[in-house]
């Protein structure tokens, strides 16, 4: 792969990167969440394409007390066509007596706070967070999704170039070299040797 081609690549992989962002903040942005604060059970539900809500039990081996776990409290994931990035709360739990950790509870945000101005304007709906936490392999396969859409009218003019060089047309615009001579095309003064 010659250096141009692997700047362009790059290029290309960039700005599908940006659009899978794009799309995954604004499908967050517009995703109903309803908030419960009172009693047991999930203290978020929502809905729209960009919600999910999972709760698990998981070891944090990083934590101060061997005998904590944490528990994923709710989880948002948004992305499309894949979930690519999401944000999670957690809250600790003393195992030992199967019960939170007395207050302050112990509560860990995978994810950061939408800037003020966005928070009160877009991501009122998804609790004001900005979903920042990278999912895989959904993160990937978006961008990918996402670099191959932006390529795709490249490729075509590149193959359309290589079939009209194969029919001794002219590359750029098609203009039939049958029985003419010259190195350059009469119609629009492009290069007949050009690759
Ligand atoms: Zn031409």
């Amino acid at each position: 792969m010659t250096p141009r081609r692997l700047i362009l690549l790059s290029t290309f992989l960039a700005a599908g990167a940006i659009v899978n962002l794009a799309v995954a903040w604004g499908i967050a942005a517009r995703a109903e969440i309803r908030w419960n604060p009172v009693g047991p059970g999930p203290s978020l539900s929502g809905s729209g394409p960009g919600w999910s809500r999972d709760v698990e039990f998981e070891i944090l081996e990083s934590l101060p007390h061997a005998e904590t776990g944490a528990r994923v409290n709710d989880s948002f994931a948004a992305g499309w066509p894949a979930r690519a990035i999401g944000w999670r709360e957690i809250q600790v739990l003393d195992r030992t007596r199967r019960q939170l950790v007395p207050e302050p509870t112990w509560l860990i945000v995978r994810g950061v706070e939408a800037p003020a101005p966005a928070r009160a304007q877009l991501f009122s709906a998804s609790e004001g967070r900005l979903p920042v936490l990278p999912l895989f392999p959904g993160f990937l396969l978006n961008t990918l999704f996402y670099t191959a859409a932006l390529a795709l009218p490249l490729g075509f003019i590149a193959i359309r170039r290589r079939l009209r060089i194969a029919r001794n047309r002219c590359p750029a615009c098609g203009y039939d070299f049958a029985g003419l001579a010259g190195a350059m095309c009469p119609e629009c003064g492009a290069e007949r040797s050009e690759p």
